[in-house]
């Protein structure tokens, strides 16, 4: 919290371009860093960041997202590194219950300032880090947050590593309930109904065999071709 004074609360609204609305606690003056180059400051940045998800998992809106690091004046613009943390949510893969935990990422990016890039023709603004950019006075370190907050949310989120899931049965949650479905997969189980069902298809086929013959012998008539086709 030592850079809460380094935060310029009080020219909010007065920079256009920026997200309107909300307040800005990942914006930085850096008119002074920057009149130094290869001068570096600590910060600590904390605050809310808004729309942060992917299909799996999310920020939740309003969650306090961390910004721990330092940032240096460089040629041609701002280097930002530290560790960006913030809590997530989202549904257990294994489960479908709800699963949160915090997120870590390091951070280490370029932010250029678009004046200097246009100045410097042979500038190496084609690497591909002119995403971030810096003022003169301001440094928005939202965008670097932002983005290594949602590379580092979880894909296949779990509730805890020992997630047991659901029964493929019968949908319990086997972290909470105990279902009978194992014991029946159980391989005793299975090859005792496999001879059950086996006998009972055996007595029908008898059964089905011997009936034509009684109503043979009391009709008299003889039709072995009915036998010999449900015989094989
Ligand atoms: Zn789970
Ligand atoms: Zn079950």
């Amino acid at each position: 919290m030592s850079a809460a004074g380094k935060r310029p609360a009080r020219e909010r609204g007065s920079t256009a371009g920026h997200r309107s609305g909300r307040g800005r606690p990942f914006v930085l003056n850096v008119r002074s860093l920057r009149s130094r180059p290869g001068t570096r400051e600590e910060v600590h940045l904390a605050g809310p960041i808004a729309d942060m998800s992917v299909s799996s998992a999310e920020v939740p809106e309003g969650a306090e997202v961390r910004f721990d690091g330092w940032i240096e004046s460089t040629l041609g613009g701002v280097t930002v590194a530290g560790r960006v943390s913030a809590p997530w949510s989202g549904v257990c893969r294994r489960c479908l219950e709800e699963a949160s935990g915090t997120l870590i990422a390091e951070v280490r990016e370029l932010c250029r300032d678009p004046r200097d890039a246009a100045l410097d023709p042979i500038g190496t603004g084609e690497e591909g880090d002119e995403s971030y950019v810096v003022g003169a006075d301001e440094l928005d370190v939202e965008p670097v947050v932002r983005d290594a907050c949602i590379l580092e949310l979880p894909l296949a989120p779990l509730c805890s590593e020992s997630c047991r899931g659901l029964c493929p049965t019968c949908g319990a949650n086997r972290n909470r309930d105990e279902c009978l479905c194992e014991q029946e997969v159980d391989p005793r189980w299975s090859a005792l109904a496999g001879l059950v069902s086996g006998n009972a298809e055996a007595a029908m086929k008898s059964e089905q065999a011997e009936q034509p013959r009684v109503e043979e012998s009391d009709d008299g008539r003889p039709e072995e071709e009915d036998v010999e086709v449900e015989e094989p």
